[in-house]
């Protein structure tokens, strides 16, 4: 007797093998069989011919800080994500000292655009070590599953204080991260992670901690994640790191590593398959590196209070580190500081965010009301009517009353299908790269995973469902060395989707005043979704909370 049995489903079991039509029967929080006419059950669910496939494992969100407030990862349990690892590019909100929580608050602000109202009423504070969030999300009544990094921002700024964005670690400082590694390695993280990546900055615009690490620091903290033999090291890379780079390291230590964020930019175009096609050659040499690449255009909608996409410039850190706003706006009037900028944003021997695509950045709201007329137009377009350049038309813009304001929105990178899907087939890439939790007021791509179905698959007909439906969940688990997720097999966890291959996709995006604070922020929903199952229990029917802190990983 099974406790559940899903009949009538057309089956993409996660491995990659090919559709059969058949039955699931599960048992607490497993799927005992699979077949045809399976024997009783004390509940039955009819999936009227459409397809369930495992659910997807998203890897690379940052619900560090939300998840503690809302322990189902909105908007991503209900876009078809059942599992998420969290503490992305050394951004974990643990461990933390009772004196470093603003700190860690300002930075994440920053960095990773938390509105810092939003952290300070939303965040529970109960713990400081890792060990101590851990029980944390423990004691939370989980949602939805949670894979959680040791984060090297965190972890610098706990042994090292303010000093963490200034210097170079101490002999034993680094001897104090290692073992704070260590504990949470021993206590069930899934891996270490950092960030070398020049558009990671926090606090006042000073770059975020592990930015000023040595390789010797992340080479011995990578030591410490692997010291059982386990752990996947995720770095987010600095333009100028290459794969060889990354291959010294984490020298002979053999675990696997994520690589991020691999973006198709029109301007480099052969930047990011390159990586890939290093990956690749590192692989003949025993590396078994990932790069995570995205199934969507990298859009972000910003005002000039925050515009993330020249905040990675140096020549803009001047203003950035300007805390005083009288200042502040004297480096904008000033014609030297606008030109090393511009001169910056066109300067194509660098891989950026931004290399002045005007056209690609369009005026959606205007707060100056003498923009109003602009709404809709691109800032090429606006700027040739205002007969100025486009650079200065945006800070002059920004100088005037309330244009501060005005909300633009620009598609910066990875637009192009025809490209983008040569990233998506690579055989060392993983798709991944939401950000959810991060970002609020920019983006929403939590439903990434319903694109590369809806889309790309059904679409534009790049890949077959059964493919996405691997590269969506089974590989993700497999890299992960999560056990017993992402395949619909006897004796794993019933952690499954149930979607309409003719339906599935996300609606537009939408803003929603609903955190903590009072803050909005960007979300989408799930379209041609008909049931989530965490560990068994459908989320879609009964909003019971049946998620699981994954404490332990295959080595
Ligand atoms: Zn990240």
């Amino acid at each position: 007797m099974f406790d559940l049995k899903i009949i009538n489903a057309i089956i993409i079991d996660g491995t990659g093998s090919s559709r059969f039509f058949g039955e699931i029967g599960i048992n607490g929080n497993f799927i005992v069989e699979r077949g045809k006419k399976l024997g009783a059950s004390k509940s039955v669910y009819d999936a009227n011919g459409h397809i369930l496939c495992p659910g997807i494992i998203d890897t690379h969100t940052h619900y560090d800080a939300q998840i503690t407030w809302d322990s189902s990862a909105s908007p991503s349990l209900d876009l078809g994500v059942t599992t998420a690892l969290i503490g992305n590019c050394g951004f974990t909100i643990a461990p933390c000292k009772p004196e470093h929580r603003d700190l860690n608050m300002l930075n994440l602000t920053k960095v990773e655009g938390m509105p810092y109202n939003t952290l300070k009423k939303g965040i529970d504070w109960s713990y400081e070590t890792y060990s101590e969030y851990l029980n944390l999300l423990e004691r939370k009544k989980l949602a939805i599953n949670i894979c959680s990094y040791i984060g090297h921002s965190a972890t610098r700024i706990w042994s090292m204080g303010e000093a963490a964005m200034e210097r170079e670690a101490t002999d034993s400082e680094i001897i104090e991260m290692e073992n704070i590694v260590k504990d949470a390695m021993n206590k069930g993280a899934i891996g270490f992670s950092t960030s070398t990546f020049e558009g990671h900055n926090g606090d006042k615009g000073r770059p975020m901690p592990s930015r000023l690490a040595t390789n010797k620091e992340i080479s011995r903290l990578i030591q410490a994640m692997a010291h059982n033999g386990r752990g996947l090291f995720m770095i987010t890379k600095s333009n100028k790191t290459t794969i060889k780079d990354i291959q010294n390291i984490i020298g002979n230590i053999k675990r696997p590593a994520m690589i991020a964020a691999l973006f198709y930019n029109p301007t480099k175009k052969d930047w990011a398959i390159n990586i890939l096609n290093d990956i690749e050659k590192s692989s003949q040499k025993g590396y078994e590196f990932w790069g995570q690449v995205s199934c969507r255009p990298l859009t972000m909608e910003f005002t000039m209070n925050e515009p993330y996409m020249l905040e990675g410039l140096s020549s803009w850190k001047k203003y950035m580190t300007e805390s005083d706003s009288n200042n502040k706006i004297k480096i904008l009037q000033d014609d030297n500081f606008r030109k090393k900028v511009r001169n910056e944003i066109y300067d194509t021997s660098n891989n950026k965010l931004f290399v002045g695509d005007w056209e690609k950045v369009k005026l959606i709201q205007a707060a100056n009301l003498n923009n109003k007329k602009f709404e809709g137009m691109n800032i090429r377009d606006i700027s040739v009517k205002e007969k100025k350049d486009p650079f200065d038309w945006l800070i002059d813009n920004a100088l005037s009353k309330y244009g501060m304001n005005d909300l633009f929105i620009a598609e910066l990178l990875n637009a192009e299908n025809n490209e983008v899907k040569k990233l998506l087939l690579h055989d060392k890439s993983t798709v991944s790269l939401s950000d959810a939790g991060a970002h609020l007021s920019l983006l929403c791509d939590a439903g990434y995973g319903l694109d590369l179905l809806g889309k790309w698959s059904r679409d534009l007909n790049i890949i077959s469902l059964e493919q996405a439906v691997f590269k969506l969940t089974g590989k993700q688990a497999d890299i992960c060395r999560i056990p017993k997720r992402g395949k619909l097999l006897p004796g794993y966890y019933a952690d499954m989707l149930l979607f309409d291959p003719k339906k599935v996709g996300t609606s537009k995006s939408f803003r929603k005043n609903d955190l903590p604070g009072g803050s909005t922020r960007l979300l989408e929903k799930p379209l041609g979704v008909h049931g989530i199952w965490v560990n068994g229990t459908n989320f879609f029917q009964e909003q019971t909370p049946n998620g699981k802190l994954i404490r332990s990983y295959l080595p």
